[in-house]
Parts: C-alpha cells; sequence; structure tokens
C-alpha cells in the first residue's frame, strides 16, 4: 500500500514538472507580453485616478508626485520586458528566414553551398580545403 501511494506521488512530480517542459515557450512569452500590456493599462488606469483625486484635492501634491513616479517606473518595467520578448521574436523571425534563404539557395544549386574566397572555386558542404588553390574554406 505504502509503496503504491509514492509510486502515485512519484508519477504526480514527475508529471508536475514534466507538463510545463511541453508547453511552447513561445507561448509564455506571447502570455508575459499580454500580461505586460495589460498591467499598463491597468497601472495608467490608476495615474488617471490620481490625477482626478490630486485635481480635486484628495491627494497632496507630495503624496500625488510619489505615487506617479512609482507607477512610471512599473511601467517603464513592464516596457522592458516587453521589448525582450519582442527583441526574441525578431531573432526567431531572421532565424526563419535565413534558414528559407538557404532552402532557396539549395534549391536553384543542391550541391554546392561553398564558394573558395581565393578562387571561386564552387565546393560542396563538408570540404574544409579548397581542392584548386588549397585554401581554407
Ligand atoms: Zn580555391
Amino acid at each position: 500500500m505504502i509503496e503504491f501511494i509514492s509510486y502515485t506521488l512519484i508519477v504526480a512530480v514527475c508529471a508536475y514538472v514534466a507538463i510545463p517542459l511541453f508547453s511552447k515557450k513561445e507561448k509564455a512569452a506571447d502570455h508575459q507580453e499580454l500580461d505586460m500590456f495589460h498591467q499598463q493599462r491597468l497601472i495608467r488606469e490608476t495615474i488617471r485616478d490620481l490625477e482626478f483625486d490630486f485635481q480635486t484635492g484628495k491627494l497632496s501634491r507630495e503624496d500625488y508626485e510619489t505615487l506617479i513616479a512609482e507607477r512610471e517606473q512599473a511601467i517603464q518595467k513592464a516596457d522592458s520586458v516587453i521589448g525582450k520578448t519582442v527583441g526574441m521574436k525578431t531573432a526567431e523571425l531572421l532565424n526563419k528566414l535565413e534558414a528559407e534563404i538557404q532552402e532557396a539557395k539549395e534549391k536553384l544549386n543542391p550541391s554546392i553551398e561553398l564558394v573558395c574566397p581565393q578562387c571561386g572555386h564552387e565546393h560542396k558542404k563538408g570540404d574544409k580545403f579548397c581542392s584548386k588553390c588549397g585554401a581554407k574554406l
């Protein structure tokens, strides 16, 4: 019985650890980005509330300025997170485009991937030295 319980427990722990690994990283980044946009919107709403409170005399200038500064910092922080995730996507896109260019090149000329920098002789993928002039490829 104890063996059965500990076995179940191990399976449960493994599943708990493994499931997040299967969900796509990209999805997580999207979610984070969405979260940040949402957070920024909420923060901007509170700034509007603070402005209203200040204008109607519910808040002292000192408190108002401190609270606004705090919120602006939070918005900037969220911005940097958004920038990071967008940057990551740009890198992914560039990799994809590069792969597509490579694929298109291979379609045109399947066996030739390298051109000797010295003499321009064409070589197959994996060649380390030029067979014509001996230059390193
Ligand atoms: Zn060569």
